[in-house]
């Protein structure tokens, strides 16, 4: 093929300010308190910056019962339930939470509600880690719904008193016909004014569906586990598009730039740039190529660091 082949970058994709939060969080712990750092679960869902932070001296586990005394331990950006806070809390580890503001708020409202004699529906991925801290701030638990079967087979223990909040990385789009169906079952459900789905994940659902309508081939780099990094591929292939969720460049073949004169590229809200530039690099190693962006809308969202980390607070061990 003679004309180069068009890379047309989604904006926004990759990191979101909740991500970038939690790896400075886990970055800044190690410059002021020295390596190792304990961080329960990958602290986004990246094999490379699990993989660059384990370099520097991370170490990643399952439970807080794998953390020795007095480390310093760091809760990812997915949240935690009130069990694991109160582990880490009986055993005095100082804890810096990395939970995403937006995953507390949701924690809150679940709170909120329960409070109020509610029962609790989260609209969520079952394992996902996110819901299992949610279900785990509510004393009775919740009722989890994966999809409109799921609603259709609820039983609750008082139709009146139901409210619903939904995992954050789902878009509007993914939770609208489950939250209409829940409305249509049990018409007292309440839920937030404002929906619970995070900015990022929306907005980076609605480039990706813009992305797929001016190329042959959408790449998304994210890692598998990455629950919204395999949401963007989907929506482009629900466009009618060609798509491939990769980790990095080693994860491109040849054979699908043959014969093509377009491909879309964004990232999942954990995937740092330099993995995308290394793509496209990549891909420029096979053809001729001209990159442009395609903006949908522009971002602007920071979230606060905890004091522990910006020397406003001294880190100490959690019981009070
Ligand atoms: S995707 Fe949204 S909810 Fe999740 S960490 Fe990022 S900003 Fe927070």
């Amino acid at each position: 093929m003679n004309n180069p082949l068009r890379i047309v970058l989604a904006e926004p994709r990759g990191f979101c300010a909740g991500v970038d939060r939690a790896i400075e969080i886990v970055e800044r712990a190690l410059t002021l308190y020295g390596a190792p750092v304990y961080v329960r679960h990958e602290i986004v869902h990246n094999k490379w910056v699990v993989g660059d932070l384990k370099a520097k001296g991370v170490i990643f586990v399952n439970e807080v019962d794998e953390i020795p005394d007095g480390a310093i331990t760091v809760f990812s950006a997915h949240g935690i339930s009130e069990k694991i806070e109160n582990s880490a809390r009986l055993r005095d580890l100082p804890v810096i939470d990395a939970t995403c503001p937006l995953v507390t708020k949701v924690h809150r409202e679940a709170q909120r509600y329960e409070k109020e004699g509610k029962q609790i529906v989260l609209i969520g991925h079952e394992g996902h880690p996110e819901v299992e801290g949610t279900s785990g701030r509510v004393k009775q638990g919740v009722l989890l719904v994966q999809n409109l079967e799921d609603v259709a087979k609820l039983a609750v223990e008082n139709p009146e008193q139901l409210a619903y909040v939904t995992q954050t990385t789902l878009s509007v789009d993914d939770t609208k016909d489950i939250i209409a169906a829940l409305k249509s079952r049990f018409p007292a459900i309440v839920g937030p004014e404002l929906r619970d789905i995070c900015y990022a994940t929306q907005n980076r659902q609605n480039a990706v569906r813009d992305l797929a309508k001016h190329v042959e081939l959408v790449l998304v780099i994210g890692s598998t586990n990455s629950s919204n990094s395999n949401r963007l591929r989907d929506l482009a292939q629900e466009i009618g598009v060609t798509a491939y969720l990769i980790d990095n460049a080693d994860g491109l073949r040849p054979e699908w730039f043959d014969s093509i004169a377009s491909v879309g590229i964004t990232a999942g809200a954990s995937a740092p740039e330099h993995l995308v530039q290394g793509v496209v690099h990549a891909i420029g190693l096979l053809r001729p190529t001209r990159t442009e962006q395609l903006q949908t809308v522009t971002e602007n969202t920071r979230f606060k660091l905890p004091p522990e980390v910006t020397g406003d607070r001294p880190l100490r061990a959690t019981a009070t």
